[in-house]
């Protein structure tokens, strides 16, 4: 059984994530999605929150599950019996940050190995935080995230501005 992590705020989730998803729910058995908590990002929606946009995103692929992490990743890799990271690049401008990520984490854990995944060129220059910009100044963002994300980032901004 092989299993792949693919760790992340998903603040919240877009298509670009679950185009990464999608290409590695293919090549392993089983893939979790982690949600971090990243308070140090004070990000828009709670853990539990993300975590439920994620799990309702990924329902369509059988062989991936949602859960979320508050620990040091590579233990989380580890408590979940999987070999590999999942991370996704989007464009130079991603790669020295997670080169950096990946080989810190491959020195606190050397069994465990990163798997970088390019997303369609379409999406290529989705961010969360791109599309919460959008969504705050009035723009359409349902092209580029699943509706019920679309329907929780109205929400959550009404929520944020009363
Ligand atoms: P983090 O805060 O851990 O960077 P994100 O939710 O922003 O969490 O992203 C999780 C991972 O998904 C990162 O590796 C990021 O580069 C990647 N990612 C984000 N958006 C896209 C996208 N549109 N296409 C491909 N990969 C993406």
């Amino acid at each position: 059984m092989r299993t792949a992590i693919y760790p992340g705020s998903f603040d919240p989730v877009t298509n670009g994530h679950l185009d990464v998803i999608e290409r590695a729910a293919k090549l392993f058995d089983r893939v979790i999605v982690a949600v971090a908590m990243n308070e140090g990002k004070h990000p828009l929606f709670s853990q539990a929150e993300r975590l439920d946009l994620v799990r309702r995103s990924v329902k369509k692929f059988p062989n991936v599950e949602a859960d979320k992490f508050d620990c040091l990743l590579v233990d989380y890799v580890e408590q979940q019996s999987a070999q590999a990271i999942v991370r996704g690049l989007r464009a130079v401008s991603d790669f020295e940050f997670e080169f950096q990520l990946a080989l810190m984490n491959r020195k606190l854990n050397e069994r465990i190995e990163t798997i970088f995944m390019m997303p369609k060129e379409t999406y290529t220059f989705l961010s969360s935080r791109i599309i919460k910009e959008i969504a705050r100044l009035g723009g359409d963002v349902s092209s580029f995230v699943p509706p019920q994300v679309r329907t929780a980032l109205t929400k959550k901004l009404k929520a944020t501005r009363s």
